[in-house]
């Protein structure tokens, strides 16, 4: 007897004493495993010219209700003692289980969908599982067997032909828990039709049924037959008219080991062009959880006349749209291999499509549906803007109509088309301004003058943000503009006028501070505020932020303007100190810029000195 794995083991155990209330699932588990097996050995097939033909494979299901046994025969690409081992033995997912710890308490979390931890649903309706397993092209054969958490066996056994039968021990009723329907011939045909239906292969079943007796019509003559129970057809070969919300749903769980459902289905075809294809595509509700992270594969599952031949063809998706998730078929005259799939125009002719059609597809939600539009941009937002910012720009105008930002004006987040179709014809530029929140964002000394003259202004939040924006540049030729940096195309803007004293009050404020800004002048953005910073040149004090945060920092600087205003009562005792004690205007011009630096969140190099300084004063 073998130990499981410590993982499969833990897994294994909540697979027994599951708390999940549909077990019944565990079918649906089992049947797509055998139906993959297939797909291997038929892609197998194809490329080397075994001359094996769709009509070969089957899946067979077999009740006997005296042994209390369920038997699910494959006659696919089987698996050796060793492939028993490591696939049956072990968890492929590793890391799986830490992220279920991490939810635990979350009582929805449906851990067999999510993690396809498929073959060991098995163990929530019986009491001993049996794997006999000969794989293709060997002679021999092998038994994995086992009752559950103590461990398993594998032993040599017999079997006439390539393939997998999976021989489950149905545990007996207890009073909270029923197993004996899936004995039942009408449950396991329910079963099948609900979560098995679009496999492509048959899956039969021998029933027994009864007929009138030729020659006696009062007898039941008995006789046993062969049924299909599925339908054999693929959800995306379907009539659109005759699928509901629950088909796709429950196709798009099964297929993509989500707990949630979809936020936009898209069901297309395209015909009649250089190239034919069916494709169901899924956008999810949630950002799977390493979605953005190296571990995430982009790509849609590609068929070509109904054989699978790629699970994830990242080549079907852009980076900017890799969150889709999806099916499709199409009849590609192609040489099976993946080499030539990347280099296939065909591909490349539906990849563009499906572009094309996910971008209406978002548009339209964009348009018609704000509330899923901004769900969706709340877990894709993100990407979107990584695809502005990616390739110098190359897709901004794919892209830029799907921004969403937070308008200061209107409190919600508007496109940027809403925000310039608003715009004042007095109104030079598109205003923004970057902080951590909204909140902080609005409180901003700067944002109060663009305010004033009713101007909105966009609310920047995320790290990429005003990268994307800068990439973006202009938009129907209005130019974005920080609130932050350089002019701001007001119309009183030039009113502040330096005195010759106030030349010399700058020079020394500039003079105390050195290097730290690289100029300080009387602001026209300030109203009531004493203080701010901005930044001129191309490099913003957020994206200095941004820079210096990463792991490999160099201490990357943007070129400070230290602003100040000088309607502000504090500005009237420094010029009134310019005449009395010019020292103090020293201090004073540290205590200023270091609130500008708390203002913007920027580092304070010596927090301890400028407590000393204030409290000096305030002594
Ligand atoms: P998953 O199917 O999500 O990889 P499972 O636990 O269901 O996880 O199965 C583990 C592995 O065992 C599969 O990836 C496959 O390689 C192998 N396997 C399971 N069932 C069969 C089968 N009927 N025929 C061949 N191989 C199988």
């Amino acid at each position: 007897m073998k130990k499981f794995k410590t993982e499969s083991q833990k897994i294994l155990d909540l697979m027994i004493n599951s708390i999940y209330t549909h077990k019944e699932i565990f079918i649906r588990e089992l049947l797509s495993n055998a139906s993959d097996a297939i797909d291997k050995l038929y892609y197998k097939s194809l490329k080397e010219n075994l001359s094996y033909s769709k009509e070969d494979f089957s899946i067979k299901l077999e009740i006997d209700k005296d042994k209390r046994i369920l038997r699910i025969t494959d006659n696919g690409i089987g698996m050796s003692a060793e492939e028993l081992e490591s696939n049956l033995g072990v968890i492929a997912r590793s890391g799986s289980l830490d992220f279920k710890q991490n939810m635990e308490g979350s009582e929805d979390v449906n851990i067999i969908g999510q993690f396809g931890v498929g073959f060991y649903s098995a163990f929530m309706v019986s009491d001993k599982v049996e794997v006999v397993s000969r794989a293709y092209g060997s002679a021999e054969a092998n038994m994995w067997s086992s009752k559950g958490a103590e461990g398993y066996e594998i032993t040599k056994a017999d079997k006439a032909e390539s393939g997998t039968a999976i021989t489950m021990y149905i545990k007996n009723d207890t009073e909270e828990e029923h197993y004996d329907e899936f004995l039942e011939e009408y449950k396991i045909r329910e079963l099948v039709k609900k979560y098995s239906d679009y496999i492509r292969y048959p899956i039969m079943l021998d029933v027994e049924r009864a007929r009138t007796d030729e020659k006696d019509s009062s007898k039941n003559e008995k006789y046993v037959e062969t049924e299909t129970l599925n339908s054999m057809v693929p959800l995306w070969k379907k009539n659109k008219s005759a699928l509901t919300e629950d088909d796709y749903n429950a196709f798009y769980k099964d297929t993509f080991y989500d707990y949630e459902k979809p936020l936009k289905v898209i069901h297309f075809s395209a015909e009649g062009m250089s190239v034919n294809f069916n494709a169901v595509l899924f956008i999810p509700a949630k950002a799977p959880y390493n979605y953005y992270s190296k571990t995430y594969e982009k790509g849609l599952k590609l068929y070509t006349n109904g054989i699978l031949i790629m699970d994830k063809c990242a080549d079907l998706l852009p980076d900017y749209f890799s969150f889709v998730k999806g099916v499709v078929d199409s009849e590609l005259t192609l040489n099976i291999s993946r080499e030539t799939i990347q280099h296939n125009h065909q591909l490349k002719k539906i990849a563009a499509n499906l572009e094309k059609k996910i971008k209406s597809e978002l548009a339209a939600m964009l348009e018609n549906d704000r509330e899923a539009y901004q769900n969706f941009f709340k877990e894709f937002g993100l990407q979107i803007k990584y695809g502005i910012y990616d390739n110098w720009g190359m897709n901004k105008d794919t892209l830029k109509d799907l921004l969403l930002f937070h308008s200061v004006r209107k409190d919600k987040p508007v496109t940027i088309k809403e925000y310039f179709d608003e715009m004042k014809d007095s109104q030079k530029y598109i205003y923004y301004a970057s902080g951590k929140s909204v909140d902080a964002i609005k409180v901003l000394p700067q944002v109060e003058r663009v305010l004033e003259y009713d101007y909105d202004i966009l609310c920047l939040t995320q790290d990429i943000d005003e990268f994307a924006i800068k990439i973006l540049a202009e938009y129907e030729k209005k130019e974005f503009r920080s609130v932050s940096a350089g002019e701001l195309g007001l119309a009183d803007e030039n009113i502040t006028i330096e005195t010759e004293d106030d030349k010399q009050i700058l020079a020394l404020i500039k003079d105390t501070l050195g290097d730290k800004v690289a100029k300080v002048k009387l602001s026209s953005r300030l109203k009531t505020h004493p203080v701010c910073l901005s930044s001129e040149g191309d490099l913003s004090i957020e994206m200095e932020k941004v820079f210096n945060a990463m792991p490999n920092a160099q201490g990357i600087s943007a070129q400070k303007v230290l602003e100040l205003n000088s309607n502000h009562p504090l500005y009237e005792k420094i010029r009134k100190l310019f005449v009395e004690n010019k020292d103090e205007i020293k201090d004073l011009a540290k205590i200023l810029f270091v609130q500008a630096q708390l203002i913007e969140g920027l580092p304070v190099d010596n927090l301890t000195e400028y407590s000393d300084l204030v409290c000096r004063k305030l002594s």
